[in-house]
């Protein structure tokens, strides 16, 4: 007699998807979390909940036009196709059937974000919480995991190993807790829902060398663990040079300026009062080029009507409430917030202008503007960031582990800790494919596990 059906390790959006998906009357699933901090030091609960899916019923009730193949070919255009074709066909296609789950059977309340579009989505389609928050998303999990009979949650506890028989499919989990006693579960199937290794400088540097020096702002357990775990089984990675940065982390109080100030028409200058590019390609890829200027600090410029449009963001009305916002009545006091030449600056904006009207092309080509900015201006100082990585453990279309190219029996992995469908660097990455990679794969694994 197994001591549970399925162990899920992580208690993020992959391991609460993936526990509550294989959680049902008389299936035992155990959770185990390393962190007591997990409700707002995982990465789930850092983010800003956006969940893309193509085809959802929020989508057809805004008359939205999109389906999952039109989304997957965003997907390879963002990637230049070097995606995982079969784990970005299998979440393209479950994630309607996921996003309806997670509302109906999960009771997380969702609404299609309608006010604007992140780069490379050619359709209105992330769903988030009414407050754009990963702590609310994780709050809704947690409590859907709390009314579950079968469910049980163990805090702290770590995954340290998985055990399997001679055929190599999987027999048990050992966990370990904080005074370093060790408990060994018998069970046919565990799910890795770890994250990924952003947290361990020693693998960022080694795989993410363009990022190492940027700042980390992401979940403090993300040490690699499942990719420690797959080097001792032989399993096989992918992707590991695949990460998330972000161009606008506020400095100094490293709290995420949303890229919605960019996509309703901010843009960003550094302290020579200029631009260095097309904003709108994304804010993943913008990470290293705001650590390139000086100091490794930019400034995110925008106006009142852009302010009031982020209001909606529990994150943005956290940077306001830290001060980092800088109001400027016009060029002359906005060059001296940013400690920047007028001349330069003035310069600047009356480009955005012209291309923001529509009466000059952009030098960077950014086609997307919203509306010209007017004064009084909004000013915060930001930096480049790794918020976590996209590669990890090659999985199916069930979201199994593959060792050799085939599933290892009853080991799956979700989320972060497996690969992601965000291809090769930064600049692959969609807004939202963090947590579609994390649920999706987390629902799939758990559904497998439990069948
Ligand atoms: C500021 C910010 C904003 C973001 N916004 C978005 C967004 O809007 N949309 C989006 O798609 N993505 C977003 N992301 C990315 C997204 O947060 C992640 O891709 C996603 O949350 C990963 O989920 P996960 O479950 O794999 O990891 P996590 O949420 O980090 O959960 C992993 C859990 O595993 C635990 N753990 C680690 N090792 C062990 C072990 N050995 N044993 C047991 N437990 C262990 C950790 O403590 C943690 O609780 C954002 C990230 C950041 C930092």
């Amino acid at each position: 007699m197994n001591d549970c059906d399925t162990l899920v390790a992580g208690a993020g959006a992959a391991g609460m998807a993936a526990a509550l998906a294989a959680a049902r009357p008389g299936r035992t699933v155990v959770l185990a979390e390393a962190r007591e901090t997990f409700r707002q030091g995982s990465n789930t609960a850092m983010s800003t909940s956006m969940i893309p899916a193509a085809g959802s019923r929020w989508q057809r009730a805004a008359g939205v036009e999109d389906s999952p193949g039109r989304f997957l070919a965003d997907i390879r255009a963002k990637t230049h196709d070097r995606v995982d074709p079969v784990v970005a066909a299998a979440l393209t296609s479950v994630a309607p059937e996921l996003v309806d789950w997670l509302a109906d059977d999960c009771g997380v309340p969702l609404e299609l974000v309608t006010d604007f579009r992140y780069p490379g989505h050619s359709a209105l389609r992330c769903h988030s919480v009414p407050d754009r928050s990963g702590a609310a998303l994780h709050r809704a999990l947690l409590d859907a995991a709390a009314d579950r009979d079968d469910l049980h949650l163990i805090v702290p506890a770590t995954l340290v190993d998985v055990r399997t028989d001679e055929g190599g499919a999987v027999r048990g989990a050992v966990l370990e807790r904080p005074d370093g006693s060790r408990e060994e579960l018998s069970c046919p199937a565990v799910v890795l829902a770890t994250n990924g290794f952003a947290a361990d400088p020693d693998l960022v540097r080694r795989h993410l060398p363009e990022i190492a020096h940027g700042v980390y702002h992401g979940g403090e357990a993300s040490r690699g663990d499942a990719l420690r775990l797959a080097e001792r089984l032989g399993l096989d990675t992918g992707y590991l040079d695949a990460y998330q940065g972000h161009g606008s982390l506020a400095v100094p109080d490293a709290i995420l300026l949303t890229w919605a100030t960019v996509m309703h028409g901010g843009f960003l200058v550094d302290s020579t009062g200029r631009r260095f590019g097309d904003e709108t390609v994304g804010y993943s890829e913008y990470a290293v080029p705001v650590l390139s200027r000086p100091d490794g600090r930019a400034w995110v410029v925008y106006d009142e009507r852009v302010h009031d449009a982020c209001r909606a963001f529990k994150d943005y009305r956290d940077v306001l409430a830290a001060g980092a916002v800088r109001w400027a009545d016009d060029v002359d006091a906005l060059a001296a917030v940013l400690g920047a030449p007028t001349d330069a600056l003035a310069a600047t904006l009356a480009d955005a202008d012209a291309a923001a009207s529509g009466t000059a092309s952009d030098a960077f080509g950014r086609s997307a503007w919203g509306a010209p900015l007017r004064p009084p201006y909004a000013a915060v100082r930001v930096t480049g960031a790794l918020f976590h990585t996209q590669g990890g453990l090659r999985v199916d279309r069930h979201a199994r582990v593959l060792r050799a190219g085939q599933p290892v029996p009853g080991l799956y992995a979700a989320g972060g800790a497996a690969v992601g469908i965000s291809g090769h660097g930064a600049d692959g990455y969609l807004a939202g494919n963090g947590l579609l990679a994390a649920l999706g794969l987390g629902y799939l694994a758990g559904r497998h596990a439990t069948a």
